[in-house]
């Protein structure tokens, strides 16, 4: 009998898992399972909306949710009422690709005070996930820190500071342009707790900034004078095209457009300061000896009415999976996580690297089912027959991909003007939309029961 396997997660780790299955030439029937209706994960919700081409790599795991032996249960969280337990009753594999949806907390005082919204909470937002649609964030001030020297930290800072002509062409929610544009926010702090040669940022993430119509750069040319000691050869090399760049943007003429991108370095934030909410961030300078984070004991504040820690991500506890809540991830060996229960991307990884990253994962993942197979016996439990007989036993009832085909198709049709869809945010006017008696439809959220999914679904 063919292998089963059950992917829990439908962005890139979780298709690149079942390209590889299904390039692997194995017997295999292959069931992505995602908790929102919409597929393709951190490509839809993470990928910043003015990065479309990074988006076009859809269009291939499309191809891959199309063929035969693959099926999508979408709007189907695993957890509490579907369990992993009942997932590893009815398939061979079980493949975990949820990636990592929660922010890293800082550890600093302050932190939960209004104003401050980690970047998973922040990019969800302006990527309009349905999670984040009322997160209504303080944009009402002119001076916001994002905190971290990654590439969230130059989404969210981009986002922040580009004209509504430069995101005409991005997928941003019309809502959440209309309430940046409003807040007038004029200066945009990124912070990084090492030096310019330690930070994370990638060269054309980095350059792009320095070519915004509405916002000038600032670095201290003394910031970016040393190269710095940032390890191994690949690291080098990109500290130094980094550090290139910031030369560069270090001579740009200032004070000739109204917004501001300041890059501060050795800065490591300390406390955030303010009674109803956030009014500064402060940070002790630090230095960096022997690769670790060493106080001067000079602090520095700077004055904002927005917090944006964008310092990493860590995946969420499941019942009946080992959790290691410091890395934030689900402890393996290269993936194997017990008999027949894998992990790949960030789930398996933490959060690092690039959409492309993923990819080798879900060969590993391929080829350890493969390996499997044949020493635990795979091929004796039902799969999808089964799965789909314990969503009737608990009243769910998921959608398909075509359901998915539907709304994409709908969100494309309402887009205005270059802008290449207009999302719903809302779980609720997406089953409405797959309902065909919208009224059916409940005016709250959707649950997953099965009265609040339409009968178009499965
Ligand atoms: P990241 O690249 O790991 O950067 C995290 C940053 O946060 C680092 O500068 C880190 O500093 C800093 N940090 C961590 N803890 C901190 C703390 N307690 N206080 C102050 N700073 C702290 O993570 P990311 O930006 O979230 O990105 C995740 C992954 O997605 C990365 O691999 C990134 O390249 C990728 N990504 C790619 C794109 C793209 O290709 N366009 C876009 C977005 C994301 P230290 O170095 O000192 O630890």
């Amino acid at each position: 009998m063919a292998i089963s396997v059950a992917i829990v997660g439908a962005g890139p780790a979780g298709f690149y898992t079942a390209e590889a299955l299904l390039e692997s030439g194995a017997d295999v029937r292959i069931d992505i399972i995602e908790r929102l209706p919409t597929p393709f994960g951190l490509i839809r919700a993470g990928v910043a909306p003015d990065h479309q081409s990074t988006k076009q790599v859809a269009r291939r795991f499309e191809q891959t949710a199309l063929q035969a032996l693959v099926d999508f249960f979408g709007n189907v969280e695993i957890g509490e009422v579907v369990t992993i337990e009942d997932l590893r009753a009815s398939y061979d594999a079980v493949v975990l690709a949820v990636g990592a949806g929660l922010d890293r907390p800082l550890g600093i005082p302050g932190e939960l005070l209004p104003g401050v919204y980690g970047s998973a909470l922040f990019v969800g937002w302006y990527n309009g996930h349905p999670d984040f649609r009322t997160l209504s964030p303080h944009l009402d001030t002119r001076a916001a820190v994002v905190i971290g020297n990654g590439n969230v930290a130059l989404d969210v800072a981009r986002v922040l500071v580009k004209s509504a002509d430069e995101m005409a062409t991005s997928d941003l929610p019309e809502e959440v342009g209309r309430a940046i544009r409003a807040g007038g926010i004029e200066d945009v702090y990124i912070i990084g707790r090492r030096g310019a040669a330690d930070a994370r940022f990638t060269s054309v993430e980095l350059r792009e900034v320095g070519n915004l119509a509405e916002c000038e750069t600032l670095v201290d040319p003394d910031d970016v004078a040393s190269s710095g000691d940032p390890g191994s050869d690949r690291q080098r090399r990109q500290s130094e095209r980094n550090l290139a760049i910031l030369r560069g943007l270090a001579t740009f003429p200032r004070g000739v457009k109204p917004k501001r991108l300041h890059f501060r370095f050795n800065l490591t934030p300390v406390a955030i300061e303010g009674r109803r909410s956030v009014d500064a961030v402060r940070f002790e300078r630090t230095r960096v000896v022997d690769g670790r984070l060493v106080g001067t004991g000079e602090f520095v504040r700077i004055a904002c009415g927005l917090v944006i820690p964008a310092v990493g991500y860590r995946s969420f506890a499941i019942p009946g999976i080992p959790f290691d809540p410091a890395r934030g991830l689900y402890p393996s060996t290269d993936g194997r996580i017990a008999p027949g229960l894998y992990a790949v991307g960030w789930a398996k990884r933490g959060p690092s690297g690039v959409i492309g990253s993923n990819r080798p994962d879900g060969e590993i993942c391929a080829a350890q089912i493969a390996a499997d197979a044949a020493v635990q016996g795979f091929g004796e439990k039902p799969g999808r027959p089964a799965f789909e007989a314990c969503l009737r036993a608990r009243g769910i009832r998921s959608l398909t991909f075509d359901d998915w085909r539907r709304i994409d198709a709908a969100e494309i049709a309402a887009a205005t003007g270059p802008a290449p869809r207009r999302k719903f945010t809302d779980l609720a006017e997406m089953l409405a939309l797959l309902a065909e008696d919208t009224r059916r439809i409940p005016a709250a959220a959707a649950s997953m029961t099965a009265e609040a999914i339409p009968e178009t679904a499965r």
